[in-house]
């Protein structure tokens, strides 16, 4: 039975042989019920959509961490930019998926369709050179993301600085893994037992904060990939961590990240941005989980060039967002899934962003947990 599920969901994948054995293996080795989290948003969308999950042992379950950007951005900053946005004389520029996210009142879309002047960009360096372009209007960049859009995001900054640019700035809402990690472990409520770090930010930052993080919480960490032969070693190796008894962390993903990192990016990025608490939609504030501007780069700080008063925040009375982000329901459990809220008419982040949970499971079929 397995053997058929496993070669017809896999049909076409160039390493379907090879991830038939690792999960032969992973149903050899597992002996008791696991919580593992894969943290980042761009895994699960993987996980659903090559249907991993749906191969593993009944003993293994999945918890979808909060590693989409676009779905912890704090509806402040959302409303935020909604008010940078419909300020005269300024070009709000932000990627694509953040156009659709709601904010209390409205979304940068609709800000667009009446009339504003907010513009998708595929990178920051794109609202430089708008900025360039246009020397009489403000131009602000939406600068969301992990770890790994940061390098970019410095990048934007510093090429502002050289070219002499006064009318270019960033709404920072830079988010960090470590702290998130901390906080998910740290909770109550918690019940992840494995970690499956996310490759992409590792590439960045390297791994070696997470030697203390797996020794505090007593839980193993296996950095991975995105392709399905990168993200079933890594549940692999978790499990055998996990029934070795062995708090470890390990490296799947040797092909891009190294224990150090990108020294350069990191140098960089410290030049530019700092460590401060951040809000996440849905999850509260995280004590350092965000970068702010240095002293010396704050006037690009748009927050502070724009000074939008107080701001009354509305969050959906339907989304169960934060506990989805914080992996204590499945999108599947929200009585909203797939009939009040969809792609095309979304009432939360994660329904709306490439990377959510709500989106994957309504994408890839999954009705129920
Ligand atoms: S399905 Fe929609 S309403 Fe429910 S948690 Fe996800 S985004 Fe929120």
């Amino acid at each position: 039975m397995i053997e058929k599920n496993i070669s017809e969901i896999l049909k076409g994948y160039r390493d379907a042989d090879m991830v038939k054995r690792v999960i032969h293996e992973i149903h050899q080795r597992v002996t008791q019920p696991w919580a593992i989290m894969e943290i980042c948003g761009g895994q699960t969308h993987a996980i659903m959509q090559y249907g991993l999950d749906q191969l593993l042992p009944d003993e293994i379950e999945l918890i979808h961490g909060p590693g989409c950007p676009v779905c912890v951005t704090a509806l402040e900053l959302i409303d935020q930019a909604l008010w940078i946005a419909d300020q005269n004389d300024v070009i709000f520029t932000s990627f694509g998926d953040m156009l659709r996210v709601p904010g209390s009142k409205g979304d940068l879309f609709s800000a667009r369709a009446s009339g504003r002047q907010v513009r998708v960009v595929y990178s920051p360096l794109d609202a430089v050179r708008i900025a360039q372009e246009n020397p009489v209007k403000q131009v602000v960049f939406f600068a969301i993301g992990f770890e790994t859009t940061a390098p970019a995001n410095v990048m934007a900054v510093l090429q502002a600085e050289k070219l002499g640019l006064d009318n270019f700035s960033i709404l920072p809402a830079n988010v960090l893994v470590p702290p998130a990690m901390h906080a998910i472990l740290g909770s109550p409520n918690n019940r992840v037992q494995g970690f499956l770090a996310a490759g992409h930010v590792c590439a960045v930052m390297g791994y070696w904060e997470y030697p203390t993080i797996a020794q505090k919480y007593n839980t193993p960490i296996v950095v991975t990939g995105f392709e399905p032969l990168d993200l079933v070693n890594g549940i692999l190796r978790t499990i055998k961590l996990l029934e070795e008894s062995r708090i470890e962390v390990e490296n799947a993903y040797p092909r891009a990240v190294t224990f150090d990192g990108n020294q350069a990016a990191q140098s960089l990025i410290k030049k530019v941005f700092q460590p401060v608490d951040r809000k996440w939609r849905g999850i509260g504030s995280i004590p350092n989980s965000g970068y702010g501007l240095t002293k010396a780069y704050m006037h690009y700080d748009a927050s502070n060039r724009f000074n939008s008063g107080d701001i009354k925040t509305e969050e959906s009375k339907i989304c169960i967002a934060g506990e989805v982000l914080r992996g204590l329901k499945k999108p599947s459990e929200c009585p909203a899934f797939g009939t009040l809220c969809t792609p095309q008419s979304p009432l939360g982040a994660p329904m709306v962003s490439s990377e959510g949970a709500c989106a994957a499971y309504y994408r890839y079929g999954r009705k129920s947990s």
